[in-house]
């Protein structure tokens, strides 16, 4: 018989966490009167703010140069031109990530190729990326999933073997660190995103960091209609787009990286908590500690269900939400499974061309195993509850190991 204070909420007991998580996105007067300023100043373009937040974020990660952009997605796209991929050529990629690590190579007319993750880190596996280089491989994008840092000195010296680009998707790594390193600046180059639901946003934007001078300055003029350095207002000597990122963003931006380290340091204090709660449970399997990042940003607290307990994992779902615990199951399918691969050999259903169609490339058959497993029994918990009072995360814990240890009766 479960004591009273084990009762479940699913079973109709009071939830653990009746209270509201930290609101996000986090904002004070240091956004409204920066937002205002730059309404009144009515230079809403090409003011001094844009310029500043890209030398603040640069900065911040210990890279030499930055450019911003409208998003993460367009970040990665930018990375990819300015590196030289091109039409045709293999892009490898981790298949746990957001849909843009793909996507982008795919809207570059490039060819991504999938490769498998560390069962206990979620970033890409060293091994399995040697296993997919091919003669037409130009790139590896690992990503930093969650904030934690990908093995970038393997990624780098197969890069070095076989002459790859290598940049970072680092969309989760606002102000991680690895022996001192910030992320972004362990290859050729790092993009980031600041969305709504990221460590820092501005509802939107991106942003890349480099130290290659001229890497930055493609870039650049990616963003600035094919402009380059000098030129005339109505020169365009290369092919852009207007990835431009206005004045509105770029001061919400300065005010959220202030903000910033002091919140990585409370999420990492939290989830330090998580981990010695998690310990204890036997149903659950938590990842690697990982004692080379100095500092990492946690933008997802993810741990595993031991697999005898995975094919539950709605259930353990349902019952944290009832717990007051915004648990979800995450990337819940490994991006090759998408419709947009799996139907690559046949076209797109809708009406538009896509870049891989006549390419001769077939999703069909490839298998991820390690990211199978994770897409169906990880559990993700979001960056704003880290940012909770001791209170609540101590409510937290208990909530987690009540359900979690109370697994073999869901
Ligand atoms: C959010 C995200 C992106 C894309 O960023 P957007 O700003 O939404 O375009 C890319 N990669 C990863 C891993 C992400 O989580």
């Amino acid at each position: 018989m479960p004591s009273t204070d084990s009762a479940l909420a699913i079973n109709g007991s009071e939830p653990t966490c009746d209270f509201d998580w930290p609101r996000w996105p986090v904002h004070d007067s240091a956004e409204e009167t920066a937002i205002l300023e730059v309404l009144r100043s009515g230079k809403w373009w090409f003011g001094e703010r844009v310029k500043a937040f890209e030398n603040e974020f640069a900065n911040f990660q210990g890279a030499k140069f930055a450019v911003s952009c409208t998003n993460g997605t367009t970040a990665i796209e930018m990375a990819l031109r300015a590196t030289g991929v091109v039409e045709g050529d293999e892009v490898i990629v981790p298949c746990y990530s957001f849909i843009a690590t793909a996507s982008a190579v795919v809207t570059m007319g490039a060819i991504p190729v999938f490769a498998d993750i560390l069962p206990d880190t979620l970033c890409i596996d060293p091994a399995d990326v040697a296993k997919e280089i091919t003669s037409r491989t130009a790139a590896i994008i690992p990503v930093h999933v969650a904030g934690r840092v990908a093995d970038m000195d393997a990624i780098n010296s197969l890069a070095k073997q076989h002459n790859l680009k290598v940049f970072e998707d680092a969309a989760h790594a606002w102000g991680s660190r690895t022996n001192g390193q910030g992320a972004g600046t362990l290859s050729q180059a790092g993009t980031f995103s600041f969305q709504e639901t990221k460590n820092m946003t501005a509802g939107e934007g991106g942003i890349l960091v480099t130290d290659d001078e001229n890497l930055a300055d493609l870039c650049r003029s990616f963003t600035h209609c094919g402009r380059t350095k000098g030129s005339a207002w109505y020169d365009h000597d290369v092919l852009g787009s207007n990835l431009r990122l206005t004045e509105f963003q770029a001061a919400i931006l300065s005010a959220q990286l202030k903000r910033l380290p002091e919140q990585i340091a409370t999420r990492e204090r939290n989830a330090a908590r998580i981990d010695a709660a998690l310990t204890e449970v036997a149903s659950v399997q938590t990842l690697a500690a990982a004692p080379e990042m100095t500092r990492r940003s946690y933008h997802i607290y993810i741990f595993r269900m031991a697999p005898e307990f995975a094919d539950k994992r709605d259930t353990i779902l349902e019952a944290l939400n009832a717990e007051g615990i915004p648990a979800s199951a995450g990337w819940y399918r490994p991006l090759y499974r998408n419709r947009v691969f799996q139907d690559a050999h046949v076209g797109p259903a809708h009406g538009i061309k896509s870049p891989l169609a006549n390419k001769n490339v077939d999703y069909r058959s490839v298998e991820c195993p390690v990211c199978e497993s994770v897409c169906n029994d990880a559990i993700w918990i979001p960056q704003y509850v880290l940012l909770g009072s001791d209170e609540q995360l101590e409510k937290l814990c208990l909530g987690l190991q009540k359900v979690l240890k109370q697994v073999a009766n869901l």
